[in-house]
């Protein structure tokens, strides 16, 4: 009997171990960066070693000199926005205090900095795939994108996405959609319902619980206000916690 228990334990340790990424410090250059609003920046990085992650993932990001193995300098978070099969890792941010100012102007085309990855959970927690649905504000589409760029975004049914930007020339989602589109991984994905803070005001929540109800997993992510309101009114509402799952930027 104690036996049986030992190599359950056994067996469920291997299966987590198997499914943890190891966390991986990866110099880097700098392939691109396009700038397409003032205060938005989307850069593709290379490095000598393949990038592993899993879609919505995140990484850190440092941008002083580090010699590999001492004390990680300052760093912050940047979801991956790209698939994991690409070659390069794309993430995009917006300028907001001082690490980001420094990242506007200090980054340009073939500049080396260090990033650690990968972090985070957001689609690997047990979830059903069945009329999931999808909420992001502004630069949060990112991780997102990452999924539905990627196969394993074939295996969700019916999925529904809602997306906030202050006004259209914020849509990060349609600039990137011919990849999104083009993506030989992409499934049909069902045409996100967009709200344009400037013409129709910010995400409707209650409109998308009335399509959705309890019986989908949300996926949030954005703004941690967005998020925190986001959730307390879908918990209003009776949704069970654990069908809620959040990206929270803070
Ligand atoms: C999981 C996750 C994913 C994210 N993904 C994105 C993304 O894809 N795109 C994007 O634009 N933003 C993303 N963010 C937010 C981003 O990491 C920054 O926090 C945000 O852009 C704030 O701007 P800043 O770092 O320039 O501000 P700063 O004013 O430099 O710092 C903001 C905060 O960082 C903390 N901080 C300050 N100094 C340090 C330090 N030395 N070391 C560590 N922390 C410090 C403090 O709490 C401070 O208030 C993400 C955050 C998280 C947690």
């Amino acid at each position: 009997m104690e036996l049986r228990v030992f190599s359950v334990a056994l067996c469920v340790s291997i299966f987590l171990v198997s499914k943890m990424a190891i966390i991986k410090k990866y110099k880097s250059k700098v392939e691109k960066i396009t700038n397409p609003i003032p205060g938005i920046y989307t850069i593709s990085f290379s490095s000598d070693k393949k990038f592993i992650y899993n879609p919505g993932q995140f990484l850190h990001l440092a941008l002083d000199e580090y010699d590999g193995a001492g004390q990680w300098p300052e760093s912050r978070c940047f979801s991956m926005q790209s698939s994991p099969d690409e070659e390069t890792l794309k993430i995009t941010f917006a300028v907001k205090g001082k690490f980001t100012k420094r990242l506007a102007n200090e980054l340009h085309e073939g500049k080396e900095v260090w990033l650690k990855l990968p972090y985070g959970d957001i689609f690997d927690r047990g979830h059903s795939k069945e009329n999931c649905v999808f909420i992001a504000g502004g630069t949060g589409v990112t991780p997102f994108l990452s999924l539905f760029t990627h196969e394993s975004f074939r295996e969700y049914i019916n999925p529904h996405i809602y997306l906030g930007f202050r006004s259209k020339e914020y849509n990060i989602y349609e600039r990137e959609l011919p990849s999104v589109a083009l993506s030989a991984n992409s499934v049909a994905l069902s045409v996100p319902k967009i709200f344009l803070e400037d013409i129709e005001g910010i995400i409707d929540i209650k409109s998308i619980f009335t399509e959705n109800g309890t019986n989908s997993d949300y996926f949030i992510s954005g703004p941690p206000i967005m998020i925190k309101s986001f959730k307390k009114y879908l918990l209003s509402k009776g949704l069970e916690e654990n069908k809620i799952r959040t990206d929270d930027w803070e």
